[in-house]
């Protein structure tokens, strides 16, 4: 019988199809003691685990074919190394369960590679794969991370982190329903960038039933588990109808009475690029540097590895404006080399800048590889710092970028309620501002962003936020500076011409948003956006704003 949850929409779109889990980290099994009559049926079990393991890493890989192909064939002979094999068939002759005795003699080895020099030391999370695999087999539990599936499926999580995001396939992932996460949760800017629809904040999501058919709406936040074929077809003919009229809608950003405000793409590299150009983005407002960084959490991307991600962005761009955002690490984007281990509160410790202003030389090298790869390009070239706290951090960016020779502008991402606040104070020292509604609702509101229970809090429609949003667009304005807004409120539809109302001068979201955006902002005159920005911060709460704002732009 079709039943109806309802979580965040965060994602616009219908997704339907079936469900499948994230496979959750491996727990450690329990060491407990086996009589000896057992050992015999353990020791089988875990042969035919690894026999298992190994067989479906060969198939994925001839599947794959290529370079993932040899990633693939070696992790299988590790699984079979007849030494590790043995070594688990002793652990369970003296009373170790088939788990516990992968678990322990894997242990073992992966201490052996990681003293064994750097080649090998680099292989030790290929280890630790296989050895999450044969342990999740024995268990009879999802394997860990991303789904083993040739076909299409509705993607389920407890929330996603940015390093998961590399390992899923565009084609495979129709939607996303995560438990946790609110509308700027990561796992929501992920599924805007992937351009598939996407529910965060669904509580008991987890306990759908792996293969339950799921029809998602991204836009209301519903999903319709065992939908009846009426309400299928009734969604698909929605999505249909809506996915024409957007594709009528092209050309730059504008009001209907021509007041220009340049929709431009977040991206996380060069993979991103060809849906912002298809989704006729005018340049990108947000490259989310950090992404390069993610694939090895313990040493930056050399120089050369960097110049060539970053030419690869600048080119597709050859007239437009390219904001690129130094790197971004710490709170929910660790990486070993930046980020202090011990820190009791991430979010509120060394993290954006902070880190970076640690650590010169990996901004210098980013900085050097940046002016290095717009060189002879006609690209407008804008580079930003995330989580600018005052003037000083702003000078202290200013001035890296002047040290390392960048013909760039550069500019403050206003995150921090003080960067909003003293917004005039920080344009003396910076050319430009880009809001990030998302850690600036984060910090407003004291309200984590990966948190599902706090999400009402990170709703970019509350008013207090919209007041921080107004006071940086009038900073800017009355410097004669540009205030884009680059968080996730930009690719809300009816936000984005609140936020033009505000004074914002451009708006950038993942590519899949921009034609959303466009067709709204079309709709109404500036002075209409303006109307409507007032309504809603004249209210107390999000949904009063929301409803406001809706009923001017309505002429209700
Ligand atoms: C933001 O905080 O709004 C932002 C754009 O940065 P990120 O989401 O990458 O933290
Ligand atoms: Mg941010």
């Amino acid at each position: 019988m079709e039943t109806t949850l309802r979580g965040v929409g965060v994602s616009h779109g219908v997704a339907i199809g079936e469900v499948r889990h994230m496979g959750t980290a491996v727990l450690e099994p329990p060491a407990k003691q086996i009589p000896p009559q057992d050992a015999e049926r353990e020791q089988g079990r875990a042969r035919q685990a690894v026999e298992a393991v190994a067989a479906d890493l060969m198939a994925r890989g001839n599947l794959a074919g290529g370079e993932a192909q040899a990633v693939l064939e070696a992790q299988a002979m590790m699984a079979q190394d007849p030494e590790l094999i043995a070594d688990v068939e002793r652990r369970i002759a003296v009373g170790s369960t088939a788990e516990r005795g992968v678990y322990d003699a894997f242990a073992a080895y992966r201490a052996l590679l990681a003293n064994a020099g750097e080649y090998l030391a680099g292989r030790v999370a290929d280890l630790d794969d296989v050895r999450n695999r044969i342990v999740a087999r024995l268990l009879g539990v999802p394997m860990p991370g991303v789904p083993d599936s040739d076909e299409p499926y509705v993607l389920i999580a407890r929330d996603l982190a940015p390093a998961d995001t590399a390992l899923l396939d565009p084609a495979l992932v129709l939607g996303f329903v995560t438990e946790e996460g609110g509308p700027t949760s990561h796992s929501a800017i992920l599924a805007r960038a992937l351009g598939v629809p996407a529910v965060v904040a669904l509580p008991g999501a987890g306990e759908l039933a792996e293969g339950t058919t799921v029809a998602v709406d991204g836009s209301t936040g519903e999903i319709f588990v065992d939908p009846s074929a009426g309400k299928k077809a009734e969604m698909e003919a929605a999505a249909a109808a809506r996915r024409a009229a957007l594709a009528a809608s092209t050309g730059p950003g504008a009001t209907s009475d021509g007041h220009r405000v340049p929709l431009l793409a977040n991206i996380g590299g060069p993979a991103d690029v060809p849906a912002a150009v298809e989704a006729g983005a005018e340049g990108v407002g947000l490259f989310r540097t950090e992404f390069l960084f993610l694939d090895d959490s313990r040493n930056a991307p050399s120089r050369e590895k960097q110049v060539e991600a970053y030419r690869q962005v600048l080119e597709a761009f050859p007239e437009g404006r390219v904001v690129v955002r130094v790197l971004d690490a710490g709170a929910d984007k660790p990486l070993d080399f930046l980020t202090p281990a011990d820190e009791p509160n991430p979010a509120l410790g060394v993290r954006g800048l902070r880190s970076l202003l640690d650590h010169p030389e990996v901004l210098r090298t980013q900085l050097t590889a940046l002016s290095e790869a717009s060189e002879g390009l006609p690209v407008h070239l804008e580079v930003m710092a995330p989580m600018v706290a005052d003037r000083a951090d702003a000078k202290a960016f200013a001035d890296a970028c002047r040290a390392a020779g960048l013909r760039a502008k550069f500019g403050a991402m206003v995150e921090i309620p003080s960067a909003a606040l003293r917004a005039r104070s920080i344009l003396r020292e910076v050319e430009f501002l880009s809001l990030g509604t998302n850690d600036l609702a984060q910090y407003t509101f004291a309200a984590d962003r990966q948190v599902g229970a706090v999400s009402r809090l990170q709703d970019p429609w509350q008013p207090a936020l919209l007041d921080l949003v107004a006071v940086s667009a009038e900073a800017a304005s009355a410097e004669g500076r540009s205030c884009g807004v680059c968080g996730e409120a930009a690719s809300d539809p009816l936000l984005a011409c609140v936020l033009t109302g505000l004074g914002v001068t451009s708006l950038s979201m993942g590519a899949a948003s921009i034609p959303y955006v466009r067709a709204a902002l079309a709709k109404y005159t500036l002075a209409q956006c303006r109307r409507a920005a007032a309504a809603a911060r004249a209210c107390d709460s999000a949904e009063e704003a929301r409803t406001a704002a809706q009923a001017v732009l309505s002429g209700e």
